[in-house]
Formats: structure tokens, C-alpha cells, sequence
């Protein structure tokens, strides 16, 4: 009877631990979620967890909702020919596993010969395929996914090669050139899109009030919107689209349509354009703003944990961030006293310099300063820091010297210099406003996450394994 007991006992143990084993490397995964957070390095995602921390009146690393992962490594991101990627090479080696020159969007370094990327693999199994960012569908890194072009300034040439693709969802905040720079006589791209069959829609509402009919589609912000970008989540107003309910959406609307699964690109592309800026409070505003769009995919893990894998990562690192300029003290939470993007700032002063026609007052600029940074009134400012904001002041705003174009929005020399006081003071540190070369975080849960364990990764290895998980080859 002993033995009988023993054996049963055995039985159930080697019948609990195959199951756990099975469960661990889970079976194909459904539906795949590639999140990428443009130029959103490891003190990019800390720098955010601290700043939360900080605010709570604590010191330590609150949680985003993607950092807890039980998954993560560190992927490195230079390219073919660079120690430093752009994100058009960067995008290529995610999307395809081919690592590309600096500019190219889904050609080989050496013979320009077009590679196809992961989602293209989903699309000729039968499955759903969605491409969602918080920038132009056009824009580097999405067209890295469905685009060949030996240039990434190639707009009107890569939507062309959207239509082809033949995705079921492009989600954007529009194409930068709806019209062809070489030949006057070709046609418009959203016309070219509805023509192939695409339901263009504007807006959060428009779309859910038409994606039930729609074989495939286009969605878009409301017309007269920026096409260059959703807004900043620092400067969004009431009713601007947003990264989490293009997310929402887009999993909606896949979700409904492909009963064989779908694989979900979302990058939020603004964390890269605000270290581009060197702007620390806008950043870590839009890596909140991807963790909510990633909480908005756990949601849907939570109801199909089984069947879903979720991979968060990034293309490569922006303006070289550093948690500590001096001493062994943070005050991220200052950043909190930032009120708008460097861009509304830079705006702000350029449009109060042409209503007073030039003749504005230094004391006109500290209110400026005090409603925006909280300088004076929430923050002090020493004496040869105001001296040094006034000489700027006097030497390019007084002078109306041309205001410089940062790499994708008009910047006003005398509000970077304020915004980058308030970054000193914050201790949060910038050695560029480029890329730089250092390795990026990447978190994995779900069906097959455990294949991104282990040794660091290449990030041509990422589409390498979401092939593996998924059976795509
Ligand atoms: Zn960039």
C-alpha cells in the first residue's frame, strides 16, 4: 500500500513538473507584440523610475508597467559601418534580422537587396498584421516593417510601399509627403491607399465608429493635425490622439479580424525627438506614456497570457542621458515643475518677441520662465545663473538671431539654455544631442519569452528568435 502511495505521489510529481516544464516553454504564441521605444535607453526607463520615486517622496525604482518583465537582457544596436545606429538601420535589424548602413530602411548593406521583415512573415501565414506609432506611418522605424528604400527621407516612396505590403492596419499620426517630390503627375497617398481598399479614418472616434466594415485600415489624427507627430504627452491637450488609444484600437480591430492571430508593431517615437532636445522632463513624460501603451497590451496578455507574447525594447539610446552630474544626489522630481515641451517653450518666446516687435523685457522673460520652469517662484536661481540666462538673452533673443532647428522642431537658443538649468539642477546629465552606441534594455513575458533569456542579444537576433517562438520560418 506503501509503495502503491509512493508511486501515485510520483506519478503526480512528474506529471506536475512536465506540465510546468511545458508551461514554461510555452506553446507558439498567437499574438506577438513588438514594442519599441525610440532612443530609450536604460537611463531613460531608471531616470523615469526615479523621477516616480522621487515624487512619492521615496528613493528607489518604481515599477513601469514593462520593467517587472520576467524576462530581460541587454541588446546591442550599432549598425553595419557605425558604432552608432540611426533609426533606420536600427528599425532594419528589428524588423528583419539584418543589421543595414545608417539611413536604409529593409535593404542589405552590400548589395541593397530588399529583407523582409518579421511582420511580413506573420502576414503570408494568414495572420493579422497592425504597424502603430506615435510618429508619421512613414516615419524610420515603422517603415523598417514594410518598406525597401536605400533612404530613409524617401516619404512618399515608402508609403508606396505600405500599400504593397498590404498590411491590415497602418496607425500614425499621418505620412509626411502625401505627394511625390519627382513626378507631379503621381498620385496622393491617401487616395492610392483608399483605392487599394483601405478605410482612411481621422481620429479615436471615427475609427470605432467605422472598423467593423473595414477590410483594412489607415487611422490617423483628426485632419489639421500636426502630421509630423502626436503631441508630446507633456503638451497634449483634451482630444489629441494619443500612443495608448492608437494601441487600444489597433488591438480591437485585429483582434476582431484575424481569427489565426496578429502581430502588433507600437513605437513610441517621441521619447528619441525629446533627448534630441535634451529636454529630461519631456522625456520622461513620453517613457510614461509608452509604459501606458504597454499596459494597455498586458490587458490583453491578462486574458490570453497563454497565447501572447510581449517584447519591449528600443533602437538604440538618445543624447547619451546621465543619472548624476555631480555628487551622489538626484532631484528628478524637479523636472515636475516643467509645464510644456522645449518646443511650446521655444514658441512661446518667439511669438512674444514679434507681438512686442522686438522690444521685450528681461522681467517679461523671468515671468516666462517662472510660469513654465518654476524658476524664481518655485525654484531658486542663483545670481550667475540668471546672469548667465540674461546674457543669452541679450546676445540671440534680443538680437532675434535666427532660432536654430533642432532635429525635428525650431528651437529658441535662449529656451534650451533654460531648459538645460533646469536638467542641471534635476542632476540628469547630456553628452549629446545624438545617438549614442551603449546598449539598450529589452523586457519579454508571455508564450515563449524565456527564449530572450541568457546571453546578451545582437537586436538582429530579437526577429531571429520571435521567429523561433512563433514557427513563422
Ligand atoms: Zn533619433
Amino acid at each position: 500500500m506503501k509503495n502503491i502511495t509512493c508511486f501515485c505521489v510520483l506519478i503526480l510529481f512528474l506529471g506536475i513538473y512536465s506540465c510546468s516544464v511545458h508551461e514554461y516553454k510555452g506553446d507558439r504564441p498567437k499574438y506577438v507584440f513588438f514594442l519599441i521605444g525610440d532612443g530609450m535607453g536604460s537611463s531613460q526607463v531608471t531616470g523615469t523610475q526615479f523621477y516616480l520615486t522621487e515624487r512619492a517622496g521615496r528613493i528607489g525604482l518604481d515599477s513601469l508597467s514593462f520593467t517587472g518583465f520576467p524576462v530581460t537582457n541587454v541588446v546591442s544596436t550599432y549598425s553595419a559601418f557605425n558604432a552608432i545606429t540611426c533609426s533606420a538601420a536600427a528599425g532594419t535589424a528589428l524588423a528583419t534580422g539584418m543589421r543595414t548602413s545608417n539611413g536604409t530602411i529593409g535593404k542589405d548593406a552590400i548589395h541593397s537587396k530588399d529583407v523582409y521583415s518579421i511582420a511580413v512573415k506573420a502576414k503570408e501565414r494568414g495572420m493579422g498584421v497592425g504597424i502603430a506609432t506615435s510618429v508619421s506611418i512613414d516615419h524610420a522605424t515603422p517603415a523598417s516593417f514594410y518598406a525597401h528604400q536605400p533612404s530613409r527621407s524617401m516619404y512618399y516612396e515608402i508609403a508606396m510601399d505600405a500599400i504593397k505590403a498590404d498590411f491590415d492596419l497602418y496607425a500614425g499620426s499621418g505620412f509626411l509627403q502625401t505627394r511625390s517630390l519627382t513626378d507631379s503627375a503621381a498620385p496622393e497617398v491617401y487616395c492610392c491607399f483608399e483605392e487599394a481598399g483601405y478605410t482612411v479614418v481621422r481620429g479615436y472616434d471615427d475609427f470605432n465608429r467605422k472598423r467593423e466594415g473595414a477590410s483594412k485600415m489607415v487611422f490617423v489624427q483628426e485632419a489639421g493635425a500636426n502630421p509630423f507627430s502626436l503631441s508630446y504627452a507633456i503638451d497634449r491637450q483634451p482630444g489629441d490622439l494619443t500612443l495608448s488609444e492608437i494601441t487600444r484600437g489597433a488591438i480591437d480591430y485585429l483582434f476582431q479580424k484575424s481569427n489565426r492571430g496578429f502581430f502588433l508593431m507600437v513605437e513610441g517615437g517621441k521619447i528619441d525627438w525629446a533627448c534630441h532636445s535634451n529636454d529630461g522632463a519631456t522625456m520622461v513624460k513620453e517613457v510614461m506614456d509608452f509604459s501606458d501603451a504597454v499596459e494597455v497590451v498586458l490587458e490583453f496578455y491578462r486574458q490570453h497570457p497563454k497565447e501572447t507574447l510581449i517584447i519591449v525594447t528600443a533602437d538604440h539610446e538618445t543624447g547619451g542621458v546621465g543619472l548624476g552630474t555631480r555628487g551622489y544626489e538626484l532631484n528628478l522630481k524637479l523636472l515636475s515643475l516643467q509645464q510644456h515641451s522645449l518646443d511650446i517653450l521655444s514658441n512661446r518666446l518667439i511669438n512674444l518677441r514679434e507681438n512686442r516687435e522686438g522690444k521685450v523685457t528681461w522681467e517679461e522673460v523671468k515671468e516666462v520662465f517662472s510660469e513654465e520652469l518654476g524658476f524664481w517662484s518655485k525654484i531658486e536661481i542663483m545670481k550667475e545663473e540668471e546672469e548667465a540666462l540674461k546674457q543669452e538673452f541679450e546676445r540671440s533673443y534680443l538680437q532675434a538671431s535666427p532660432a536654430v532647428w533642432g532635429m525635428y522642431a525650431v528651437v529658441e537658443p535662449l529656451a534650451q539654455q533654460a531648459v538645460r538649468l533646469l536638467n542641471d539642477k534635476a542632476q540628469m546629465g547630456w553628452t549629446t544631442l545624438e545617438h549614442t552606441g551603449t546598449r539598450v534594455p529589452m523586457y519579454a513575458i508571455g508564450a515563449g519569452a524565456w527564449r530572450f533569456a541568457g546571453s546578451p542579444l545582437n537586436n538582429t537576433d530579437i526577429p531571429r528568435i520571435i521567429v523561433e517562438a512563433t514557427g513563422w520560418n
